[in-house]
This record gives structure tokens, sequence and C-alpha cells, in this order.
């Protein structure tokens, strides 16, 4: 058993390739291979979301804190806060983040596998949507 006590979260950078804004990591479990289940907290600092993206086998989204938005690419936008939670199916392409206003922390549980980011950024007309 591994227990990490309040705050032994090692948040790290997620970077700047897939993402706008200011976004860390925050790895709670292992990930033993590629395709094991992959459970991060995702903290957007305010006006940060991801590039538009899909997921092998879908995406479990919990909201911890703040306010954010996860957009479809059918244009389907929901404002997010504390306790939501998010499914996407399987390559149902989208993008979340926090709101310019907040920041926001989510968990994220995936399996099967890295991310599939698209290559076009969300514009700001999307992301003001
Ligand atoms: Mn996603």
């Amino acid at each position: 058993m591994e227990h990490r006590a309040a705050g032994g979260i090692e948040w790290v950078p997620a970077g700047e390739e897939h993402f706008t804004g200011r976004v860390w990591f925050g790895p709670l479990a292992p990930q033993p291979r590629p395709d094991s289940l992959n459970a991060l907290g995702v903290l957007f600092e305010p006006g940060a979301r991801t590039d538009w993206h899909e997921h092998p086998d879908g995406q479990v989204l919990y909201v911890v804190s703040g306010a954010g938005k996860v957009q479809t690419e059918d244009g389907e936008t929901v404002e997010l806060s504390a306790g939501d939670v998010v499914h996407t199916p399987a390559g149902e392409v989208h993008w979340h983040g926090s709101t310019l206003g907040s920041y926001m922390m989510h968990l994220s549980l995936t399996t099967g596998g890295p991310t599939q980011w698209r290559a076009e950024k969300v514009s700001d007309a999307d992301y003001e949507a």
C-alpha cells in the first residue's frame, strides 16, 4: 500500500504543447503499463484549457474545485463546478479547462493508452462561447 497524506501530490507542469495557459498534473497512482488506469489530478490556472483531443477508452472527469467548462466537437458546452462529473465516451472529440475568472482542479480517469491530440488549439471564439 502507498499512502500519501494531504499535500503529498507532486504537481508538475503539463507543458505547453497540448495546452493553452498554465496547467499542472498531479499523478495519483503508478501506471505500470501504458494502457493501465491513468489517475491524474489536473489543475488549470484561470483561462487555461486543453487542446481538442479524444481518449481511446473515454474519460471520466470529477471536478474537485473551482469553475470550468467542457465542450464537444458538436458545439455542446457545459459549465463545470465542484462535484460535477463528466464522461466523454471513446472517440468523442472535446476540450476542458477553467473559466477566465477561476482555477479548476479535476480528477481525470482514463485507460487504454495516451490521449489522441488534434492539431488545432481551442480558439478564443470556442473558448468564450
Ligand atoms: Mn479529455
